[in-house]
């Protein structure tokens, strides 16, 4: 699907052409090219207290489903900023971005893209559900509704990130010793 008709800088209706490499949209006209770019999204793994914030989605695509903050960067932000402004928009917390830990396709096909995982670490704020979101709250592992994980590419990192609670790991043997 293409996302003009008419050229962005003319109006003259645009063509088709193979040009750098695969065929795009050009203007016969005034030789405007368009280059069709992918959007870059940015999500917050943050982990306290060993447990991790989740959101509940209050908006499409996976509406209802549970997901880390996370949102598109802007065409003049970069993503760790854009992140930071994000968390603080969905859950009223802010924090300190860190390194990256993933990257992933983007899962909605109507926006093709890039999607980066950060660490974050906790700096501030008052937890509360905010723009886009009908739920904001920690979840230690074993209270993470892995069922309803809006994507599902997030299980290994929550697996990675939080420790089994301790009554899992140090539970007494059954011999006694
Ligand atoms: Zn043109």
């Amino acid at each position: 699907m293409d996302d003009f008709v008419y050229c962005p800088q003319c109006a003259h209706e645009l063509s088709r052409k193979y040009l750098f490499g695969r065929e795009r949209q050009y203007c016969p006209d005034c030789g405007y090219i368009y280059f069709r770019d992918p959007k870059l999204a940015a999500g917050a793994l943050i982990v306290h207290e060993n447990k991790v914030l989740l959101i509940r989605r209050g908006v499409v695509p996976r509406i209802g489903y549970w997901a880390l903050p996370s949102g598109f960067v802007e065409y003049d932000e970069q993503p760790r900023p854009a992140l930071r402004r994000e968390v603080a928009e969905e859950t009223g917390l802010q924090v300190e971005i860190g390194r990256v830990v993933d990257v992933f396709a983007l899962s909605d096909k109507r926006k093709q893209g890039v999607f980066l995982l950060f660490e974050a670490t906790l700096v501030g704020g008052e937890l509360q559900a905010g723009d886009d979101v009908s739920q904001a709250r920690w979840f230690a592992r074993e209270e993470i509704p892995w069922a309803e994980l809006a994507f599902p590419q997030m299980r290994r990192w929550l697996e990675t990130a939080l420790q089994p609670s301790i009554g899992d790991t140090l539970k007494p043997r059954s011999d006694g010793k």
